[in-house]
């Protein structure tokens, strides 16, 4: 079952809840996580995994010879993303617009096109104990994380069998890399916080995972007992399940700034990670 862990805006627990249900699963299970927040991974910083593997990733664009080429426009004609132009005996490749949709290569005449990697950052696999863990990381300056969260994806998730937990934590938001970070998934799990800026900002999340991508979601209040009751009365409204309350805690504040993982600090949340994870299943089950 795969599991993406989303959250309208930054600093609302997401990596928290994510981490943590992983942990809580470990054992014989041996969950698969994976850390989508390619522009600013953390997920490392508290499940300290044992890297074993790494490799740049990125996207093809397109590499003119010069020897070859006629400057005949053909290439610029054709795409879409105006990423390459012909000027005077020039042929200019802009790779930030580029999409990697090879229509150029195909269209060129006299196959003066070759696809060069344009490299955006890596992606990492290794093992946190028994928790698998991959991650991808943007390169400073890169613009697209959508390519890296892809590649990731489709480099771990096929080798896991259909059986074991996969857990995916996804960048903050609504855009693009988020809506790749859910795609595959069988569940959303919303972390939100009880306040009218995290109601507002999940509203948009809902609009993505469920309205647009047809997904089941779930709710888990983080910071519960301060705010007001708009997530709680909106939920109810929209038929949304809320599966954990995580109150504020002076103490889950403190685990989180020394990098230590709630259910190893407070082995009491172990069972209510648990019981997240089941009530989980059964929300799939009842939406299959
Ligand atoms: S289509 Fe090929 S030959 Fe024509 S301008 Fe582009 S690269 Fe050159
Ligand atoms: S690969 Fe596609 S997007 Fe990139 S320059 Fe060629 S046609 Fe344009």
């Amino acid at each position: 079952m795969i599991v993406t862990v989303a959250s309208g805006k930054g600093g609302t627990g997401k990596t928290t809840v994510a981490v943590n249900l992983a942990l809580t699963l470990a054992g014989d299970a041996r969950p698969l996580f994976l850390d989508c927040d390619v522009e600013e991974p953390n997920a490392a910083l508290f499940l300290h995994p044992k890297i074993e593997e790494r490799r740049e990733v990125g996207q093809l664009i397109p590499e003119v010879d010069p020897e070859k080429c006629t400057y005949c426009g053909r290439c610029a004609e054709v795409c879409q993303y105006s990423a390459i132009a012909v000027v005077a005996k020039k042929v200019l490749v802009f790779p930030e617009l580029c999409h990697g949709c090879g229509s150029c290569t195909l269209n060129c005449p006299t196959g003066a096109i070759s696809e060069v990697l344009d490299v955006m950052g890596t992606i990492e696999r290794g093992w946190a104990g028994s928790v698998e863990f991959a991650q991808g990381t943007m390169d400073v300056g890169e613009a697209m994380a959508v390519p890296i969260i892809h590649q990731l994806k489709d480099w771990v998730i096929p080798a896991a069998p259909g059986e074991r937990p996969v857990i995916l934590d996804a960048p903050p938001g609504t855009a693009c890399p988020v809506v790749e970070s859910m795609r595959g998934a069988d569940f959303v799990l919303l972390v939100t916080e009880p306040t009218p800026f995290g109601l507002h900002d999940m509203r948009l999340t809902v609009e993505v995972a469920r309205d647009e991508l047809h997904l089941p979601v779930g709710v888990v209040i983080n910071r519960y007992g301060v705010g007001d009751e708009g997530v709680e009365e909106y939920c109810a409204a929209e038929g949304i399940p809320i599966l954990m309350r995580l109150p504020l805690d002076r103490r889950i504040a403190e685990a989180y700034s020394e990098g230590r993982p709630l259910v190893e600090a407070l082995p009491e949340y172990r069972e209510q990670f648990a019981a997240l994870w089941r009530r989980i299943e059964e929300e799939v089950e009842n939406a299959d």
